[in-house]
């Protein structure tokens, strides 16, 4: 039979989100395509650097941009112009995703295709929240369901037979109906005690995952307001996650200490997000150092990133080798060390320890720091009849990083807010009070677990009506991780 130049269709997995849980077949097919059908669900990232023409045929529950067979239409039109058309599609495309229909459709037509499988939300949901679906000695079996049946149009589930299932239970499409569910699940003789969890948005980057019981996941979905798309999971298994699971922490710091604060976060088993709050803007070292340096025996620094920029001077570097030098924890003084010079670090990590440490060490102390550096401290030397002097390095000032704001946004899939410096919080907030959105940033405080570096952080929080709870009793950033770690397991 001669015909017309007939294209090719690509029905292809996506995976849950993700960019990076893309196959790398569906990376080529995409780069490849003529014309690419993506839903809403989709990661707009995923479609970065395509040059197919894309449309978007998503939709979203009971807001139906195009009906099925509209798709299955317009996959055999494009098909037709012999055109390569990708019809990509949310986690794999023969698990709840209509991929089959599709795929009948396009055989019926006599258009070829191909089906490439894609990693499904079913099970990578609630893995990313550290629910094994299986798992050896709890659930040898894992049974997916739909939650949402359209009445009328599918055989309806035998709640009763899966009660009776054991293992693990996967509910998709299990938001709008999930109060109905759940009662019916009890209703089978499945005990109300039953741990279970709904996973909101899985391997997005403002994941949530809430859990509790048979009895109380509703209402907690409805309290926590989880929505679409989202996992049910019913089974022993959920309490894995208590282990398995990372709790998610915001990185606060400078852009330039994102990576390493990062680094530590995942050490001691936390999720970073990176969201700098704060930069740092240097000031050009007055031209009158030298003299003033002449003038004191003891030279003190609050912060490495204070060292750096001080010592970026190779005179500075050699006159302070005369020098007492005093840094206020062992990261600044780290930071002196690199650069030859040996300090020494008061007993607490603070502006109070430092002013213990410098009295009766030294008559004149110059003080190389932030702009906004503790006045607390400068009076309490000269009280004690101390001369101080006092050069401001830097600046503290908004990032304005783009990743602050999509914190922002996201704030309750946030658990810990770490807060390294009081200009950290002030930011943070007046910055949630710029884009409109203080009220939730404040409700995620709330929800979450507040941790503050040192005192003047956790004043600065109180004072912006924060409850702190949690302050490290050494002023340290991996001391502060260590004891969130204690706190939230
Ligand atoms: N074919 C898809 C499922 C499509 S049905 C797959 O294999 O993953 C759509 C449902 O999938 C949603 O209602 C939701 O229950 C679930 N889902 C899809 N992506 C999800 C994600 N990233 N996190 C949680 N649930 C998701």
């Amino acid at each position: 039979m001669a015909r017309n130049k007939v294209g090719m269709v690509y029905l292809v997995g996506a995976g849950p989100g993700d960019p990076e849980l893309m196959t790398i077949k569906s990376r080529r097919l995409l780069s490849e395509a003529d014309v690419v059908l993506f839903d809403r669900l989709l990661d707009p990232k995923m479609l970065d650097g395509i040059r197919a023409v894309k449309i978007d045929v998503g939709k979203n529950a009971g807001r139906h941009k195009l009906t099925q067979d509209g798709i299955n239409q317009l996959l055999i039109e494009k098909a037709e112009t012999g055109a390569v058309v990708v019809r990509l599609k949310g986690g794999d495309p023969y698990l709840f995703g209509r991929g089959g229909e599709e795929a009948l459709a396009l055989q019926e037509r006599g258009i070829p295709f191909e089906v490439v499988p894609g990693v499904t939300s079913s099970i990578a949901a609630p893995e990313l929240a550290g629910i094994p679906v299986t798992h050896r000695g709890v659930a040898s079996s894992v049974t997916i369901v739909t939650g949402h049946e359209e009445p009328g149009k599918e055989a309806p589930l035998d709640w009763n037979a899966i009660a009776a299932l054991g293992g693990t239970l996967v509910v998709l499409m299990g938001v709008s109906r999930l109060e109905k569910n759940v009662a019916s699940l009890i209703k089978a003789g499945k005990s109300r005690d039953t741990p279970a969890a709904m996973v909101e948005k899985g391997g997005w980057k403002d994941q949530r995952m809430i859990s509790g019981t048979l009895e109380n996941i509703a209402s907690l979905a409805q309290e926590k307001k989880i929505e679409s798309p989202a996992i049910l999971v019913v089974g022993d298994v959920v309490r894995l996650a208590e282990k398995l699971g990372k709790k998610r922490i915001a990185i606060l710091r400078p852009a330039a200490q994102q990576k390493e604060a990062a680094a530590e976060a995942l050490q001691y088993g936390f999720s970073p997000v990176m969201a700098p709050a704060i930069a740092l803007s240097e000031k050009p070292l007055p031209i009158d150092l030298a003299e003033r340096l002449g003038k004191v025996e003891c030279v003190a620094f609050t912060s490495a990133n204070g060292v750096r920029m001080a010592l970026s001077s190779s005179d500075v570097l050699n006159s302070l080798k005369e020098k007492k030098i005093v840094a206020i924890g062992p990261k600044t003084m780290q930071a002196l060390k690199e650069l030859g010079l040996e300090a020494e670090v008061p007993e607490e990590y603070s502006s109070a320890g430092l002013e213990r440490l410098l009295k009766g060490k030294c008559n004149g102390i110059l003080f190389l720091r932030s702009a906004q550096g503790s006045r607390f401290l400068s009076d309490g030397l000269k009280a004690a009849g101390i001369y101080v002097d006092d050069i401001a390095l830097y600046e503290t000032v908004p990032s304005g990083d783009s990743r602050l704001d999509e914190l922002i946004e996201m704030a309750k899939s946030v658990d810990i807010f770490a807060f390294t410096s009081s200009s950290t919080a002030r930011f943070l907030v007046q910055r949630a009070k710029t884009l409109g959105l203080e009220k939730e940033l404040y409700q995620a405080f709330a929800d979450g677990t507040v941790a503050a570096i040192g005192l003047p952080t956790a004043e600065e929080l109180s004072r912006l009506g924060v409850r702190v709870d949690v302050m490290p009793e050494k002023f340290t950033f991996e001391a502060m991780l260590a004891a969130l770690k204690e706190k939230t397991g």
